[in-house]
C-alpha cells in the first residue's frame, strides 16, 4: 500500500539517491568497452612498430645477401678473365681484356664497400628489432594486466548495479505506481535525475528560477509538482 503523499516524496528522494548512483554506475559500465578498444588500438600500434623494425631488418639482410651474390659473380668473372688473358694472341685483345678486368675490379671494390655499409645497417636494424621486441613484450604484459583490470571492474560495476536494483525494490511497495512510472520516465529521459530539491528558489535540476506560487505548492507537499523548464519532479528539502 502506498503511504501518504508527503512520505512518498520523502521515499522518492531516497529512491532517487540510489537510482542516481546506479545511473552513474551504468554510465561507467557503458564506457568500459570503448576503454578496452582504446587499449587494444594502442597495443596494435606497438605491435606495428615491432613489425616495422622486423621488416626493416629483413630488407637489410636481403639487400646484403643480394650484394654478396653479386660480389661472388664478379669474383668469378675476374677469375675467368684472368684465365683467358693468357690464351689471347694479340696485344690488342690482351689490352682490351686487361681493361675488362680493371673495370670488374672497380665494380668489385664498390660492391665490397657497399657490403661493409650494409653490415652496419643490418647490425643497427638487429639492435632496433631486439629493442622493439623487448618493448613489445613489456607492453603486452601491461596490456593484459590492464584488460584484466577492466574486466574485473566490469564485474564490480555489474554487481553494484544489481545491489542497487535490489535495494530500490524495497521502496516500491510504499509508492503509488503512477508516481513511480512518471518518475522512472524522467529518470530515463533526464540523465538519471527525475526528482530534485528546490535550491535557493530554483530547480536544482536546471537552475530555473521558480515563481513564489510554485514554491508554495511544493511546500504544501500534497501533489506532484513538475519543473516547467526541465519537467523534473520538485520537492522541498526541509
Ligand atoms: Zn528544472
Amino acid at each position: 500500500m502506498p503511504v501518504a503523499f508527503p512520505d512518498q516524496i520523502k521515499i522518492l528522494s531516497q529512491l532517487q539517491h540510489i537510482d542516481g548512483e546506479a545511473y552513474a554506475l551504468k554510465k561507467e559500465l557503458d564506457e568500459q568497452p570503448s576503454i578496452k578498444k582504446t587499449m587494444e588500438a594502442e597495443f596494435d600500434r606497438k605491435k606495428a612498430s615491432f613489425k616495422h623494425a622486423d621488416e626493416n631488418l629483413k630488407t637489410a639482410q636481403l639487400k646484403q645477401k643480394e650484394k654478396e651474390v653479386g660480389l661472388q659473380s664478379i669474383e668469378e668473372k675476374i677469375k675467368k678473365f684472368q684465365a683467358q688473358l693468357y690464351t689471347l694472341k694479340s696485344n690488342k685483345e690482351y689490352q682490351a681484356m686487361e681493361m675488362e678486368i680493371k673495370g670488374a675490379k672497380a665494380d668489385k671494390s664498390v660492391l665490397e664497400e657497399e657490403i661493409l655499409g650494409l653490415f652496419d645497417a643490418v647490425d643497427e636494424a638487429k639492435k632496433k628489432c631486439a629493442k622493439e621486441k623487448e618493448a613489445l613484450a613489456a607492453e603486452e604484459k601491461k596490456f593484459k594486466e590492464n584488460v584484466l583490470a577492466v574486466d574485473k571492474h566490469i564485474v564490480e560495476l555489474q554487481e553494484n548495479i544489481s545491489v542497487s536494483n535490489e535495494r530500490r525494490k524495497e521502496f516500491l511497495p510504499n509508492l503509488d505506481p503512477k508516481i513511480v512510472s512518471q518518475y522512472e520516465k524522467l529518470l530515463r529521459n533526464r540523465d538519471g535525475v527525475g526528482l530534485v530539491p528546490v535550491r535557493n528558489g530554483s530547480c536544482s535540476g536546471c537552475n530555473m528560477d521558480l515563481p513564489p506560487q510554485v514554491i508554495n505548492e511544493i511546500q504544501a507537499n500534497n501533489k506532484l509538482i513538475f519543473c516547467e523548464s526541465c519537467a523534473r519532479i520538485l520537492y522541498w528539502n526541509s
